[in-house]
């Protein structure tokens, strides 16, 4: 689609299914615009609904926010969370009489630089309430916009992040500015939702990349995950001559706990200490393929080693401790690595090979 068949299809989708009637629709001022942008951020429309009447029959003007005692205007905001917007909102207010005559400076980098209003507040305000070609990118038009051209990258990042504030100018429209940004907000939120996009239902369907891959859930591309501390630990798979293998009980709290697990050992040099706390002699021993287990706050690189034990069952007296037999499995809570390499050892040990 050319841009202007872009916003042309979303112009059209306005004047069938856009909101028309909610309360800072009507009346349409900056102050209406800017209060109600505030609001919605990080808050649902439904629930900002009866905080913006409110808000407006108690302080109709920038002038009333401008000269309300504090604690009235964080009243008023009570609920709504993140208290730092309902102080910035007073603070832009009297800069907004002290500095523009009361009125809302007609120009986004003016704009921009009261209190609170980044970018896209300021493009909403400008397009919305002035009827100015300003491009709003907030999180319901980035999601879209990311879709619609399948843009690559974390949209956190500065650089892709300029690139999607450039997608937004050029779907600029050069009438309708503010039914156009109405709309594409309103897509966002109502039609190209986060997990479940209406896609069938879009005017923006035959040309969106996302949906031609089939791919819509992945844009726009997550925050990527920071990279986890790696550690690593030496398993030793003691396996007896009855094929079962050497487990203990962790302790109730911390890593898998209550788990039965593997020993685990620094390096193979403690292997000996471990087999005499057991009275265990050592055989032949061998490297199984490692795996790496990944918990919340690190990766963990297993290197197991299936070892050939001699040992007297009947003489485990601790009760941390225990025989594992692969053939008859107790029904025992077992660590998900330990599960596999278990079985592994249960492969290995069944093939006949020798460790
Ligand atoms: S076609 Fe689907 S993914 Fe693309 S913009 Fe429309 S709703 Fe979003």
């Amino acid at each position: 689609m050319s841009p202007e068949q872009f916003s042309s299809a979303v112009l059209g989708w306005y004047d069938d299914h856009g909101r028309k009637d909610l309360p800072w629709q009507q009346g349409i001022t900056p102050y209406r615009v800017w209060v109600s942008e505030i609001m919605l951020q990080q808050t649902q429309v439904s629930t900002v609904l009866g905080y913006f009447d409110r808000f407006m029959a108690a302080l109709p003007t920038v002038k009333d926010l401008a000269e309300a005692p504090e604690d009235e205007v964080l009243h008023l905001w009570t609920g709504l969370g993140y208290y730092t917007r309902a102080r910035n909102l007073q603070k832009t207010a009297q800069i907004v009489m002290a500095e523009h005559g009361g009125e809302f400076p007609r120009d986004v980098d003016a704009l921009t630089a009261l209190p609170g209003i980044g970018r896209s507040t300021a493009g909403a305000i400008a397009s919305l309430s002035m009827g100015l070609r300003a491009p709003v990118l907030d999180g319901n038009v980035k999601r879209v916009l990311a879709r619609y051209v399948a843009q690559e990258g974390y949209p956190g990042e500065p650089k892709v992040a300029r690139q999607l504030w450039d997608v937004a100018e050029r779907f600029l429209p050069q009438d309708r500015v503010n039914n156009y940004t109405q709309a594409m907000m309103d897509l966002g939120a109502t039609l190209c939702t986060r997990s479940k996009p209406s896609c069938l239902l879009c005017p923006l369907q035959s040309g969106c990349q996302a949906h031609m891959l089939g791919l819509e859930i992945r844009y726009p591309i997550a925050k990527p995950r920071k990279a986890l501390p790696q550690k690593r630990t030496v398993m030793p798979i003691l396996a007896n001559r009855e094929g079962a293998i050497l487990l203990y009980r962790r302790p109730s709290s911390g890593l898998w706990g209550g788990l039965w697990s593997l020993p685990e050992l620094t390096d193979l040099q403690a292997l000996e200490p471990l087999a005499s706390q057991h009275a265990l002699h050592i055989g032949q021993r061998r490297e199984l393929d490692g795996l790496t287990h990944t918990f919340s706050h690190f990766q963990l690189a297993i290197e197991p080693w299936l070892v050939r034990v001699e040992s007297q069952p009947s003489d485990m007296a601790d009760d941390d401790w225990l025989w594992y037999n692969l053939a008859t499995p107790p029904r025992l809570g077992l660590a998900a690595p330990v599960k596999k390499l278990l079985k592994r050892a249960a492969d290995a040990l069944n093939t006949g090979e020798q460790p």
